[in-house]
């Protein structure tokens, strides 16, 4: 496919689209259906899908029968534990492989013409961006993820949760289900904005900022506490009257669903004329500038804070005119104290 259709590259050969990123007609006053009904699809395909067919998978083929649920034993939290990681390295890897490691589709829709391998850094573990990321995923991603996912299964067991049945209740779970997203991008947001704050921001979510042109791997490449506030959102599940395998979809969508925002590229091509769009853009300019998209635009959150950024000039502007008052601010106090 001929990127240049779709964006422009500047001289280092960076490419970025030619319209920018909107945020989803969702939560707009006066409301848009027309927008809204164009958007819907994405909102479902093909990642939301993905995913809640993949909890779906998990419910009746990886999770064991209530009555075993109801007692923590290694057998079962072992199994599922070596599902998880085989699904993580599966999924992240097949973006990895085809994108990074074969480089099948060369630099077309990258935004940073850069590819990771070829610039170590003394900023990850070993180096390597891909191994750092790798080796956080297994040492502390998935083992957080397990922990949660068991914690969670087994308050469902024993009757610690509110579990609604879907022959009872089927329309408010199908509309738990369609919530799924919003919640998981209301928590993502929440989390994030904290991390950012200067002493969690130093000591926790520097890690997964120290990939500035971010790589499948770097998805998961955070601090253990950044692991444990992101996989957290499952426990949403415990509080609002749900069902274990919606909770497991509320996981997935966190899990799985943070490779989409580090490919590195705006579309992944499948064969020569089509591709899939990765909306990795707006989370893709918050690890190039750091304050600005904390979430990923589901909810316009950004937008009503003023920190959103599209990548156009104007949000640049008003990015850049944002850092200069922060630094104004800053050295003021720094003179008041001094
Ligand atoms: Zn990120
Ligand atoms: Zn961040």
């Amino acid at each position: 496919m001929d990127d240049l259709t779709y964006g422009t590259r500047n001289k280092r050969g960076d490419w970025a689209p030619n319209e920018p990123p909107g945020t989803a007609p969702l939560f707009v006053w006066p409301p848009r259906p027309g927008a809204l009904l164009k958007w819907l699809p994405h909102y479902f395909l093909p990642y939301n899908v993905l995913f809640f067919l993949s909890a779906l998978a998990w419910w009746h083929w990886v999770v064991p029968p209530v009555e075993i649920m109801q007692t923590v034993s290694w057998v079962w939290v072992l199994r599922l534990f070596a599902v998880n990681a085989v699904a993580v390295f599966l999924w992240y890897g097949l973006f990895e492989l085809r994108l990074y490691v074969q480089r099948a589709q060369g630099n077309r829709f990258k935004y940073n013409a850069r590819f990771p391998a070829d610039h170590p850094s003394e900023a990850f573990w070993f180096k390597s961006q891909t191994r750092d990321g790798m080796m956080r995923a297994f040492l502390s991603a998935v083992p957080i993820w397990t922990g949660l996912q068991v914690g969670v299964l087994w308050a469902f067991a024993n009757g610690y949760a509110p579990w609604l049945e879907w022959t009872s209740h089927p329309v408010y779970l199908a509309a738990l289900c369609i919530a799924v997203p919003v919640i998981h991008e209301f928590h993502f947001f929440c989390i994030h904005r904290l991390i950012h704050t200067p002493t969690l921001y130093k000591w926790v979510h520097s890690v997964h900022h120290n990939s500035v042109n971010p790589s499948p791997w770097s998805s998961l490449a955070m601090h253990p506490v950044e692991h444990l506030l992101y996989f957290s959102t499952i426990l949403y599940h415990l509080v609002i009257p749900s069902h274990p395998m919606i909770a497991l979809y509320q996981l997935h969508v966190a899990g799985f669903g943070a490779v989409p925002g580090h490919v590195g590229f705006d579309k992944v091509e499948l064969t020569e004329g089509t591709a899939i769009d990765s909306h990795a853009h707006i989370h893709y300019l918050h690890h190039k500038h750091f304050e600005v998209n904390y979430g990923d635009g589901l909810i316009p959150i950004d937008r009503w804070f003023g920190t959103f950024h599209d990548g156009s000039k104007e949000a640049e502007a008003r990015m850049n005119a944002r850092y200069q008052a922060k630094k104004a601010r800053m050295n003021g106090k720094s003179e008041k104290t001094a």
